[in-house]
């Protein structure tokens, strides 16, 4: 079977957040059951500085105006079609913004032009190519389906998986004009709010709507999380499903990674103590027999950074100990840097993004606290339970999908690999991390819960039989 993925980053070429991890690693998951993928990117300079010329597969002399290129290249094994338009891709700053932090003016057009040549290359632009199935990730790449719907040629079934509702590109009324569709498309679902909407598009073309994880597919229905999206998304529920992502196992692997003290298994626990002191020494906290809770965390409101704040002296004083690793919202980090002076050998804040000391986080902090309002997967719980890191999560989104709550009976039976946070208050962030103060003062009954996290399938095997199963489906209905 042959997929077209479309996306706006790619790991480990472009990336600004999870998407780019979820594009870079599915070609290669999905490839040993029988799926070869193409990702058709936009040609930054990241991404132009590996690709060098390239092999020219085709031109297009006229995208929304613009002379396109479309360069093949394999880099780090995966298969580009690279989309050259110097003038909207070739430029300094990010994927998204300039050097002064500001989004360029013309995402619109830079992101409908790299939908349009790829809905091309979908229906024929390349000699000999026909993808079976075509699937786009984010608003960046959610034209695709619009135009495959209003293009010439018969177009192949095609999926829009979700990363995160809260980004939507969205874009004034006059912009609809230049996007070279007919006039029936704005009351067919380009029109969002009196502008364009560009996921709204692509969430009404598409034949499957996926996002990374069950509970997260559920709450994108409701007011509190779909973030205006809730009507369209109920309305197509039936075609609505959640994936959750999958980490890099050998990246993450507390057995050979080099940025880890000491290296250890499920099988070889005690060499973790030296990654715990080692955590401790770093962050200047005193030595303790309660558990050492780890943040990893962009510190904003999404990740519920607030209520750690105010919950952190009742955390303390439940005898557990904390060492937050985050950079974000100035007043939250004002916060944490106050509960660190009010409980110094306790609490210690280090401000910055810093992916070493992330690594011997997880794997010497005894426990890592997620208390986030939304999460449409999340990782750090992944690594945690891959480094016997107990995940405290909020039960929320793929945080609810893949920690097993430590209650009663989840403990009875012995399966449990972390603890969820009720409902999402300071109160019950104490109340859960007392409830793993409890826990892990009986060393017999933790060290279960590290090795039932230890034992969890993490890797993109489960999630790529599920992508599989998805692109069968569709190619099935197609027929
Ligand atoms: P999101 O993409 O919403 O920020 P995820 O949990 O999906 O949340 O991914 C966050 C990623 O960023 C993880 O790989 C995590 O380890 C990493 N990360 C977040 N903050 C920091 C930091 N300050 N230093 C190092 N790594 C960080």
């Amino acid at each position: 079977m042959k997929v077209l993925s479309v996306a706006s980053e790619i790991y480990p070429l472009v990336k600004t957040g999870g998407l780019a991890d979820v594009t870079g690693a599915l070609p290669g998951a999905v490839a040993p059951l029988g799926v070869e993928t193409r990702t058709v990117v936009p040609g930054y300079p990241a991404i132009m500085a590996q690709v060098g010329k390239g092999k020219v597969l085709a031109k297009l002399p006229d995208v929304l105006g613009h002379s396109v290129k479309l360069l093949g290249a394999k880099v780090a094994g995966l298969d580009l079609i690279v989309v050259q338009v110097p003038g909207l891709f070739e430029r300094e700053g990010g994927p998204y913004a300039g050097l002064d932090g500001i989004d360029f003016g013309d995402n619109w057009k830079r992101f409908a032009v790299l939908s349009k040549a790829a809905a091309l290359i979908a229906t024929g632009a390349l000699k000999g190519y026909r993808p079976d199935v075509v699937h786009v990730h984010d608003w960046q790449a959610a034209m695709v389906p619009c135009y495959l719907a209003y293009g010439d040629a018969p177009p192949p079934p095609s999926v829009i998986t979700v990363h995160n509702i809260a980004f939507q590109g969205q874009f004034a009324a006059h912009v609809f004009g230049e996007l070279d569709l007919p006039a029936t498309a704005w009351a067919d679902g380009v029109e969002y709010y009196g502008g364009v909407g560009f996921l709204k598009a692509g969430l009404r073309a598409a034949q499957a709507i996926t996002t990374v994880s069950p509970t997260y597919a559920r709450e994108i229905r409701t007011g509190e999380f779909g973030m205006g999206l809730e009507g369209l998304i109920n309305g197509r529920s039936d075609v609505v499903s959640g994936i959750v992502n999958g980490i890099d196992v050998d990246v993450w692997d507390p057995a050979k990674d080099a940025r880890l003290v000491a290296n250890f298994s499920a099988r070889a626990l005690k060499a973790r103590g030296g990654n715990r002191k080692a955590v401790l020494k770093t962050f200047g906290l005193a030595p303790t027999k309660g558990p050492v809770i780890a943040i990893v965390s962009r510190l904003t409101w999404q990740k519920g950074m607030d209520l750690l704040a105010e919950a952190m002296d009742g955390i303390v004083a439940a005898g557990a100990s904390l060492a937050v690793l985050g950079a974000g919202d100035r007043d939250l980090e004002h916060a944490f840097a106050e509960a660190a002076a009010r409980h110094p050998g306790r609490v210690a804040v280090h401000i910055g993004y810093d992916e070493p000391l992330a690594h011997l986080m997880q794997g010497g902090c005894d426990a890592i606290l997620i208390p986030s309002r939304f999460e449409p997967c999340g990782l750090t719980q992944l690594y945690g339970l891959r480094y016997g890191c107990v995940p405290i999560v909020a039960r929320t989104g793929g945080l609810a999908d893949t920690v097993i709550d430590a209650n009663m009976a989840a403990r009875a039976a012995g399966v449990g690999t972390g603890f969820h946070i009720g409902r999402l208050t300071a109160e019950r962030i104490v109340d859960a991390v007392t409830l793993a103060c409890e826990v892990y003062a009986d060393t017999p009954e933790w060290t279960r819960m590290m090795k039932n996290g230890m034992a969890t399938d993490v890797s993109w095997d489960a999630s790529a039989k599920g992508y599989v199963a998805l692109y069968r489906r569709l190619l099935e209905q197609a027929a």
